[in-house]
């Protein structure tokens, strides 16, 4: 796991030294911009079901509400819960475009999936086009693709492409997102896809978009679908 760490690190080349720590400022430990303590202290989430990612006391092949529902995907792997300093990092990069809070969540990404059931593809969930041109870059592509690259994974980037525009899911409650996200999404025209293929994003709340293009690849003849996501809320 440390070594897929520090692999990940060694092939992005010289960087701007000293590394500093991007949660309190201390200085980094070995080539990495996180320092022993806050690394020591992230929240990993090795407790939670294996089916939906959610945080439990102890880890579960599957939850209450798995057992009452079984949800489309194989398993999820969230590798962090959305807690400090998750909460401030993913914002960082997904709202002012920190790209060392990337790097930095991309190597733990690699690291905390190393072990996880390898997937043949990576498939990440775009964001739609007229978010995108606000922003100016795809939080979940950008964590998507140097992940990737680490784990030797392929990654098919546009293989799934937004339908209509959806509502921001932050402003809608549970029933809402999941109409929300009904028809969200398409597939490329004439992409292939693998058996087995792992969903990507950033976030996962209620699962509801993350389920709705889940659906798609089981539709398209996708026989295994896991979703693998930085942080669970
Ligand atoms: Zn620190
Ligand atoms: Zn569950």
């Amino acid at each position: 796991m440390r070594r897929v760490l520090a692999d990940f690190f060694a092939g992005l080349g010289p960087a701007l030294l000293p590394w500093r720590c991007l949660v309190c400022t201390d200085p980094g430990e070995g080539a990495l911009d996180l320092c022993a303590a806050c690394r020591r202290d992230l929240p990993w989430n090795h407790c939670a079901c294996a089916r939906c990612g959610l945080p439990l006391p102890r880890p579960a092949p599957r939850c209450g509400r798995c057992l009452g529902h079984p949800p489309v995907q194989a398993s999820t792997q969230a590798v962090f819960r959305y807690a400090p300093p998750l909460d401030r990092l993913l914002p960082r990069l997904k709202f002012h475009g920190d790209l060392a809070a990337g790097r930095l969540l991309a190597g733990l990404l690699a690291e905390g999936l190393a072990g996880a059931p390898r997937p043949a593809a990576l498939v990440p969930i775009p964001l739609h086009r007229s978010r995108l041109r606000q922003r100016g870059y795809d939080q979940a592509l950008e964590l998507a693709r140097p992940l990737a690259r680490a784990l030797a994974l392929p990654l098919l980037a546009n293989a799934l492409q937004r339908g209509r525009a959806t509502a921001p899911q932050s402003e809608l409650d549970a029933r809402a997102r999941r109409g929300n996200v009904r028809g969200a999404f398409r597939l490329a025209p004439g992409i292939a896809l693998p058996a087995h293929v792992a969903l990507f994003d950033d976030v996962m709340t209620t699962g509801a978009t993350l389920a709705e293009a889940a659906r798609l690849l089981r539709r398209a003849g996708v026989a295994r679908v896991d979703l693998w996501v930085a942080a669970r809320a």
